[in-house]
């Protein structure tokens, strides 16, 4: 579903020249839920932009679906970005002034979708996060997990062919993130495709396989074995 080969990713400021991926190349099947990880400046969110269609890469293939998106015009991308990457950022990014329900419709108003649809598919998606009872609040009126659970639900009501996460956990307590973690593996249980950063050895063994980062390399890629399920 996902397969990048010999990615290389160069940043420019001013003179300096800083390779930040260096000939990655790695493959991740329809229905993996995988961690990534490695330290700070490692190259993790990098990657995750080039997967995720928010940025180009200098070298390299990126096949999506198969489908050649390695060298498509920034349009294009955003068009494929739209239609099979659901995001989840660490900062949950919500609107403040719209209410839950209006935060998950928002990706179906840039999709075009009529209002009709796009509350009856709003409330499902809550639904699935276990969100029904806070549909009319405004973000800041619940909690840090529950914000994030939002965030899933707006991330999936488009049905995305992949779901990526960078830090999901990152601002939230234990029993949050185990909340969080208990979603995902069931969203992965019913076939989706998940890709999510963290630094937190004990959020990656929720997942099904760690690929490590060091100095813009991979440097290890193993299947979780003693796997947590929630
Ligand atoms: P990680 O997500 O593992 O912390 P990043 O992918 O964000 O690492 O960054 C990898 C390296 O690339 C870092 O050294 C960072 O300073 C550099 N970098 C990232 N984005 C830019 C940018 N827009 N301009 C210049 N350097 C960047």
């Amino acid at each position: 579903m996902i397969e990048v080969s010999n990615i290389v990713k160069t940043y420019s400021t001013g003179e300096i020249n800083f390779t930040a991926l260096k000939d990655i190349s790695l493959k991740i099947e329809k229905g993996e839920f995988t961690s990534i990880m490695g330290p700070s400046g490692s190259g993790k969110s990098t990657l995750m932009n080039i997967l995720g269609c928010l940025d180009k890469m200098d070298k390299g293939k990126y096949i999506l679906n198969n489908k050649d998106v390695s060298n498509l015009r920034d349009d294009e991308l955003a068009y494929v970005r739209n239609k099979e990457i659901g995001f989840v950022f660490q900062a949950f990014n919500l609107l403040p002034r719209m209410t839950i329900l209006e935060n998950v419709e928002l990706p179906m108003v840039y999709a075009g979708i009529p209002p009709k649809e796009r509350r009856e598919k709003a409330l499902i998606a809550l639904d699935r996060v276990g969100l029904s009872d806070r549909v009319k609040h405004r973000p800041n009126e619940v909690s840090g997990g529950q914000k994030q659970r939002v965030a899933i639900a707006r991330a999936i009501v488009n049905n995305p062919s992949v779901l990526m996460a960078d830090e999901p956990t990152g601002n939230l307590d234990t029993k949050s993130t185990n909340e969080i973690m208990k979603i995902f593996q069931d969203l992965n249980r019913e076939g989706s495709t998940i890709i999510m950063v963290t630094h937190e050895p004990e959020v990656a063994k929720y997942t099904k396989r760690i690929v490590k980062f060091r100095d813009g390399e991979i440097i290890s890629d193993e299947l979780v074995k003693d796997r947590l399920i929630l």
